[in-house]
C-alpha cells in the first residue's frame, strides 16, 4: 500500500511446485505443492528443520533441478519450455549462487575466483578483469585481490564467493546456509554484506537455519514437510 509504483513483474513465480527424488531405493516427496511471488529487490529467508526441503526449494530457484510438478517461472519465462542449455544460459545470467562451503577454486586467486563466471561468456580478459575488481571492491576486498583462498580469513572467503555470485550482475543472489561454516562474529559480517547488497536493490533469498538471520530479514518464510508453514513480513528495514 501506499506505494506508487503499479504491481511489479515477480522475479519469481512458483505455482503448485512439487519435488519428488524417486530411485530404485527411495521415493521422497520433499516439496509438496509450493506457491510463492517473490518481487524485484525482496529479502527473503527461507527456514525450517533440516529435511523440510529447504535446499530443495533452492535448487528449483537456482535452476539447478526442475520441479517434478507445477510451474516455474523465473522472470517471466516457464523453466519447462526450456532444453537443458537454455536453462544453464538463463541460470548464468540470473543466478549468483552462495554456498556454504564457499566452493572457491584453490588454486585461483580471489579476483580470478570472482572472475569466474564471466570466462563462460564472451567477455574480453580487460573487461573480466575490471568487473571483478568492482565486484570485489564492493565487498570490501579489493585488497585480498592477490591472495589465494587459504590467505584469507573463512569470513573473506565467504565474501570473495559473494563478489563471485554478484559479478554478473544477476536478477537474484541464492545462498544456502551461507553463514553455517563462520563463527557468530564472522557470520555477522557476511550478514551485513547481505544487508548492503539488499540496500543496493539486488533481489535475495537466503537459507538459514538461525532464527536470528530470519528475524533480521524483511520478509521470512518457513518450510516443513516440503509445504510454505508460514510466510511473515517483519516490521519495516527488518532487522537491527
Ligand atoms: P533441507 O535442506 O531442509 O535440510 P532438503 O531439501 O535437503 O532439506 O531435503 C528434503 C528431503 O528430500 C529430505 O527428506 C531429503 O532426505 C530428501 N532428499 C534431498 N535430496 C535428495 C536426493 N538427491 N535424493 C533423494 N532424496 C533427497
Ligand atoms: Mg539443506
Amino acid at each position: 500500500m501506499g506505494e506508487a509504483t503499479a504491481n511489479p513483474t515477480p522475479v519469481i513465480d512458483l505455482s503448485s511446485v512439487h519435488k519428488r527424488y524417486q530411485t530404485e531405493r527411495v521415493d521422497v516427496h520433499a516439496l509438496r505443492g509450493i506457491d510463492l511471488l517473490i518481487l524485484p529487490g525482496e529479502y527473503v529467508t527461507v527456514m525450517g528443520p533440516s529435511g523440510s526441503g529447504k535446499t530443495t526449494l533452492l535448487e528449483i530457484l537456482g535452476c539447478l533441478s526442475r520441479p517434478t510438478d507445477g510451474v516455474y517461472r523465473l522472470q517471466q519465462q516457464s523453466i519447462s519450455d526450456l532444453d537443458g542449455d537454455e536453462l544453464a544460459k538463463l541460470r548464468g545470467e540470473e543466478i549468483g549462487f552462495v554456498f556454504q562451503a564457499f566452493n572457491l577454486l584453490p588454486r585461483l586467486s580471489a579476483v580470478e575466483n570472482v572472475e569466474l563466471p564471466l570466462t563462460y561468456r564472451r567477455v574480453s580478459r580487460r573487461e573480466r578483469r575490471e568487473r571483478a575488481m568492482d565486484a570485489l571492491d564492493r565487498v570490501g576486498l579489493a585488497r585480498r585481490a592477490d591472495h589465494l583462498p587459504t590467505e584469507i580469513s573463512g569470513g573473506e572467503r565467504q565474501r570473495v564467493a559473494v563478489a563471485r555470485a554478484l559479478v554478473n550482475r544477476p536478477a537474484i543472489l541464492l545462498a544456502d546456509e551461507p553463514t553455517g561454516n563462520l563463527d557468530t562474529k564472522t557470520g555477522e559480517e557476511v550478514l551485513a554484506l547481505f544487508d548492503q547488497v539488499h540496500a543496493d536493490g539486488n533481489t535475495l533469498v537466503i537459507v538459514t537455519h538461525d532464527p536470528k538471520i530470519g528475524a533480521r530479514a524483511p520478509r521470512c518464510l518457513t518450510i516443513r514437510d516440503g509445504l510454505i508453514d508460514r510466510d511473515i513480513r517483519n516490521g519495516e528495514g527488518g532487522g537491527r
